[in-house]
């Protein structure tokens, strides 16, 4: 995931090469929690626990352990490009402390950071909300739902 241009002053000036370092040495270019690898298409059972590993030649889980998929259809197949990021487990960019940063897929980053987009999502809906309250004339919104132009 990008990193929003009002947040990048909170990451250090370092952050591409200490990024790599994790992503590409540590984690040897594959998602840290599905093992799923980096640039590569992956095939998977639509909802993405399950997916197939072709270098090793079997099904992963989300956790990145082998399993045996059972019971799918070839019609329920999808692809995903995978693409790994740096993750703060934490959701603090100013703790980069390699304990604290994991190299992970697009499906593992986002059920990190589910609570905070979540929170996010509130957030812009109460903002939007505070911006309408104060420039919205409450009898011309009124009006405009009784009387639909
Ligand atoms: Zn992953």
């Amino acid at each position: 995931m990008p990193i929003r241009p009002e947040n990048r002053w909170l990451y250090p000036i370092d952050w591409q090469q200490l990024s790599d370092a994790i992503r590409f040495e540590r984690a040897g270019s594959r998602c840290e929690k599905s093992r799923r690898p980096h640039l590569r298409p992956v095939v998977h059972l639509g909802d993405g626990r399950w997916w197939w590993d072709a270098e090793v030649g079997y099904w992963r889980s989300d956790r990145g352990c082998r399993i045996s998929a059972k019971g799918f259809t070839l019609a329920s197949l999808r692809s995903t490009y995978v693409v790994l990021a740096c993750a703060h487990l934490d959701h603090d960019p100013g703790n980069n402390d390699p304990a604290n940063l994991a190299a992970l897929c697009q499906r593992c980053h986002m059920i990190q950071d589910a609570a905070e987009h979540r929170w996010e999502r509130w957030w812009n809906v109460f903002r939007l909300r505070a911006l309408r309250d104060l420039y919205e004339d409450p009898r011309i919104t009124r009006e405009r739902i009784m009387r639909p132009q």
